[in-house]
């Protein structure tokens, strides 16, 4: 490898300098220009703030080892409809729950009929550290997702705002990237205090955003509820509110969403492995696939491939691993998941249709595709020396650590790298972005007509910069993009995502 050119700080390995290995690889591939270079290694800005919200009293499980003072405390009874139960196993607890209520309590200790003995925790505030990375914005406003997550940081969001740029540009969206959210795992508020803390977050984050500026969208811990709330917070009080819907993409289609967003994820994944195979001159129906993750991204890849014919044989996720030889019923997994009330967690655990494996049993399922649609860095290199598959794709960020990749590479193991395989996502938020900016309302299948249109040309450019067939068919051009020599595929859509970006500064210039 040519030695960097640009960077002139000592280098400390660190999970954002691991990640732009790849950037490395292809800026010395192609010589990338300096400047650009130098631009693209480090973020435009690094926002870190802090957010404060009034916690409400909970009834939090009394430690085993103070029971035994509490025997003889008779059964409080309170209205149930007052106390919100938590997945920490505590219960968020209301005013309400006082109405008609008998209570007895000794040292702010009650115990609940039929479920145990509980202290009171008065309501405090609590402090929150918030983010916002800016990454670039040579080719539009800064562009990505929202995610609250008790183990994210800054170098994680730096991570994950580049990938931002280099998916923009290689979906060819005029956006650039950003990245942000909140340390705070969800789960363990109430449904009142995460409507505060996301209120709160978008009354810091307002100066820093906005529709031509940067555009927040979904990520893990967040949905279309909450793009609803940060949308209401950025436009309250505004004269020309409706102007600014285009603020944050993902939200609801009855709030100027956009049909297919929350789909689309999987949807582009799809649509990749789709021409993947068709490049075989074959089609997905009959392949065998693996998964990890049953989010959004996961469950709609998994529907969508059922629905080409391809069979579910594992799923895992944060609450366990099941697996069916036969195959799992992609609708019916997907209703034990989401239409359950009883599984808070929204976990494929327990799914009686399946076994109940190990989650390190999941690598170990022969399969044809393994589709890893969760958290990052969960193939590392002795993964990707375990799974029995051909295709790994890509949902989610940074799933593949570069050992994991060379693994694959000496493997034979082909890849739909993350930036073109969930590039579907940041593809329909530009499409929302147009309807907002227009008043217009798409419909589905033109969204979806779109989305395959532009993602399988995306995927056949950088094949071809992967393959060095510059070609131009009725469907793309690579001419411009290919480099003169083979390169792996993650390498490659590296490649395309610089050369648009380069073409902005060298036809742009620099402001000064
Ligand atoms: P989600 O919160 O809807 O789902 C995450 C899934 O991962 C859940 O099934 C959860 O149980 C599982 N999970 C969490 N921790 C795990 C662990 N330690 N081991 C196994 N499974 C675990 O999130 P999502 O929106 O589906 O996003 C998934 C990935 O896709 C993320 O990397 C995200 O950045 C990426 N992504 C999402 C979108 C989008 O449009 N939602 C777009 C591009 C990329």
């Amino acid at each position: 490898m040519t030695a960097r050119v640009a960077s002139t700080e000592p280098t400390r390995q660190t999970v954002y300098t691991e990640a732009m290995e790849v950037f490395h690889r292809a800026a010395d591939l192609i010589g990338l220009d300096r400047r650009v270079r130098m631009e693209l290694e480090e973020p435009d800005y690094e926002h870190i703030f802090y957010v404060t919200v009034k916690l409400h009293t909970r009834l939090s499980p009394l430690a085993t080892s103070e029971q035994s003072r509490y025997k003889d405390l008779p059964d409080s009874e309170l209205l149930p409809d007052g106390l919100e139960p938590l997945l920490d196993g505590s219960f968020v607890f209301k005013r309400r729950a006082l109405i008609n209520a008998n209570v007895f309590m000794r040292d702010g200790v009650v115990r609940l009929k039929g479920k145990g003995l509980y202290k009171v925790v008065p309501g405090r505030p609590e402090r929150f550290k918030a983010y916002r990375v800016q990454h670039n914005q040579a080719r539009g406003p800064y562009k990505g997702g929202t995610r609250f997550h008790q183990d994210v940081s800054l170098d994680l969001f730096k991570v994950l705002a580049a990938e931002m740029t280099w998916k923009t540009a290689i979906a060819d969206v005029p956006f650039g990237g950003g990245k942000g959210g909140i340390k705070v795992d969800p789960k363990t508020l109430s449904s009142e205090e995460l409507e505060a803390l996301t209120l709160r977050y978008m009354y810091r984050l307002k100066p820093l955003i906005g529709p031509n500026l940067d555009i927040p969208a979904p990520d893990v811990g967040t949905d279309g509820t909450i793009m609803g709330l940060l949308l209401r917070q950025f436009t309250d009080g505004e004269r020309e509110r409706h102007s600014l819907r285009g603020v944050v993409t993902g939200k609801d289609t009855r709030i100027g969403g956009s049909e297919g967003r929350v789909r689309a994820t999987g949807q582009g994944l799809a649509y990749c492995i789709q021409e993947w195979y068709a490049d075989r001159g074959s089609v997905p129906a009959g392949s065998r696939f693996v998964l990890q993750g049953f989010g959004n991204v996961g469950s709609n890849a998994a529907e969508i491939l059922a629905s080409m014919g391809s069979k579910l044989l594992a799923v895992n996720d944060a609450g366990g691993t099941i697996f069916n030889p036969n195959g799992i019923d992609v609708p019916d997994l997907v209703s034990y998941v989401y239409d359950n009330p009883s599984n808070m967690r929204r976990t494929v655990a327990g799914y009686p249709k399946a076994q109940q494996i190990s989650r390190n049993d999941l690598w170990d399922v022969d399969a044809d595709i393994l589709i890893p649609a969760a958290l990052g860095g969960e193939i590392t290199g002795p993964v990707a020396e375990r799974i029995k598959v051909t295709l790994v794709a890509e949902g989610a960020n940074g799933p593949t650590t570069p050992e994991g990749d060379r693994v694959l590479a000496k493997r034979g193991i082909e890849l739909i790298p993350d930036i073109i395989g969930n590039a579907g996502g940041v593809t329909v938020s530009y499409y929302e972005w147009i309807q907002n900016k227009r008043m217009e309302h798409w419909s589905e299948t033109e969204v979806n007509g779109r989305l395959e249109q532009a993602i399988k040309s995306n995927y056949r450019i950088i094949r071809d910069i992967s393959r060095n067939t510059p070609r131009r068919t009725a469907t793309h051009n690579s001419q411009r993009y290919c480099i003169g020599r083979e390169v792996d595929m993650r390498t490659a859509a590296m490649v395309l995502a610089l050369k648009r970006i380069e073409a902005h500064y060298q036809l742009e210039g620099f402001s000064q």
